[in-house]
């Protein structure tokens, strides 16, 4: 097993959130940096996702950004990342995420994040890929989606292989281990 050359990022773009999580995520994207694994993710500079690719930047990463001109008037480009690609709209920059990146992770995000989640594992599910999927559980965060994905499986609305095609962790060294290709 080795590390991803390029890891995907979904996390949440709202600004109003704990700093617990922001700091968490900063230490994710030096960690990145550190380990020369490009970061794919939605290209925007706010929220925990600004911060990661920042952080991850500032540490001589490889930050990749995919932003949708849909989004325009709702979020921001970064403007300082090594690679900007700019589509036309969420399907096509979901894509271009995905293809671009050899793992995927989930940080604390709200629903766009979750439709990013599910889109992935879904696609897992129908075999379409076999990319490792790493939801980072940060401080309890998705404990209750934890308890949902479960509660799916054991009323057999998902087959119990399910279980096998996403990690749930709580640490950033468990993030970097459930992350190897
Ligand atoms: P959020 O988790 O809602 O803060 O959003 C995280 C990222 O998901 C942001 O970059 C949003 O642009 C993106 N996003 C929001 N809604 C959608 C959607 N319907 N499809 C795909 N991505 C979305």
């Amino acid at each position: 097993m080795a590390d991803p050359k390029s890891v995907c990022v979904f996390c949440g773009a709202q600004n109003s959130i704990p700093k617990v999580h922001i700091d968490a995520g900063k230490v994710i994207g030096k960690k990145l940096a550190e380990k020369n694994i490009t970061m794919v993710y939605g290209g925007g500079d706010c929220g925990l996702m600004g911060a990661v690719a920042n952080e991850s930047m500032k540490n001589g990463g490889h930050v990749v950004g995919v932003f949708p001109m849909a989004l325009k008037n709702i979020e921001n480009e970064h403007g300082g990342l090594s690679e900007i690609i700019i589509v036309e709209g969420m399907h096509e920059r979901k894509k271009i995420m995905f293809d671009r990146s050899d793992a995927l992770i989930v940080l604390p995000g709200g629903f766009g994040t979750l439709d990013e989640m599910f889109e992935v594992i879904t696609w897992k599910q129908i075999g379409l890929h076999t990319k490792p999927i790493v939801i980072f559980n940060h401080e309890g965060y998705w404990d209750h989606l934890a308890i949902l994905m479960e509660s799916i499986i054991i009323k057999g609305f998902a087959r119990p292989e399910t279980r096998s095609f996403y990690r749930v962790v709580t640490t950033i060294d468990e993030v970097f281990d459930a992350m190897q290709v």
